[in-house]
C-alpha cells in the first residue's frame, strides 16, 4: 500500500515524503483510514511500528480540514504517560506540519517544571493538546485551557499510562471531555484493565492486530 491510497490529502503526502517515509508502516495502513473516516479505533503497537504518525497525519489531516478558525479551540487531545513521550510527539507533530500554511498551534503539557510558560503559552488557545494527565488536569483547574470542544482523544501507550497508575487521572480528563468524541486508543499490550477501559469508551472500534 502507498500513502496515496490511505485518503490523505497532498500537503500530509508531501509530509510523508520529506521524512523519508517511502510508505506506510503495516500499523499506519490499517488504521488512517479508520481514524480519517472518523471511526473509534483501537490498534496494538510497539515503540518502532510507526504508530506516531499513524495518528498524528490524520490528525493534522482534521486541522487542515478545519480550515482557520478565528478563535483557537482544542480540537484534539493526545494523552501521553511520559514527558519523554510528549516531547517526541510534538517534534512529530511539529516536524509533519512545517510545510502547511495554516499549521496548527501546538501544546506540549508535561509536569516536573514550572506551570508558568505553559499558561502564558495557552493564552491564545491551542488547536492540539500532546499531554501527561496530571499537568492537563493542573491547567484545566487553573482555568488556562478548556477541553469541552475536544473531537477527538488520542491515548497513546495506554498500558504505561496505567501501570504508571494515571487511571485516576485518566478518568478525571474523560469527564472534561465531550460525549461525542472519536477514540484512538495505542498500546503494546492489552491487559485487562485495558480491554476494560476500550470496552467502556469505545463504540464499533475498528480492532488493529489485537
Ligand atoms: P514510532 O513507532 O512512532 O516511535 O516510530 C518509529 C520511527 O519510525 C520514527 O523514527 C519514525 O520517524 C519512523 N517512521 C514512521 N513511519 C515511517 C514510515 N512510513 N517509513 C519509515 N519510517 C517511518
Amino acid at each position: 500500500m502507498s500513502f496515496s491510497q490511505l485518503g490523505l490529502s497532498t500537503p500530509l503526502r508531501n509530509a510523508a515524503q520529506q521524512q523519508g517515509f517511502t510508505q506506510p508502516t503495516p500499523v499506519q495502513s490499517e488504521v488512517i483510514p479508520s481514524i480519517l473516516a472518523g471511526k473509534d479505533v483501537l490498534a496494538s503497537a510497539q515503540t518502532g511500528s510507526g504508530k506516531t504518525a499513524a495518528y498524528c497525519l490524520p490528525v493534522l489531516e482534521w486541522h487542515l480540514q478545519r480550515k482557520a478558525t478565528t478563535r483557537k479551540t482544542v480540537h484534539t487531545l493526545i494523552l501521553v504517560p511520559t514527558r519523554e513521550l510528549a516531547v517526541q510527539v510534538g517534534d512529530t507533530l511539529r516536524t509533519l506540519s512545517k510545510s502547511f500554511t495554516h499549521y496548527p498551534k501546538l501544546a506540549v503539557l508535561f509536569g516536573g517544571i514550572s506551570i508558568n510558560p505553559q499558561m502564558l503559552h495557552l493564552r491564545g488557545g491551542a488547536d492540539i493538546v500532546v499531554a501527561t494527565p496530571g499537568r492537563l488536569l493542573d491547567l484545566v483547574q487553573q482555568n488556562a485551557l478548556r477541553l469541552d470542544q475536544v473531537e477527538r482523544l488520542v491515548l497513546d501507550e495506554a498500558d504505561r499510562m496505567l501501570a504508571l497508575g494515571f487511571a485516576e487521572e485518566l478518568n478525571a480528563v474523560l469527564k472534561l471531555l465531550p460525549a461525542q468524541r472519536q477514540h484512538c486508543f495505542f498500546s503494546a499490550t492489552f491487559s485487562d484493565s485495558i480491554r476494560e477501559l476500550a470496552h467502556t469508551l469505545l463504540r464499533d472500534a475498528v480492532k488493529v492486530n489485537i
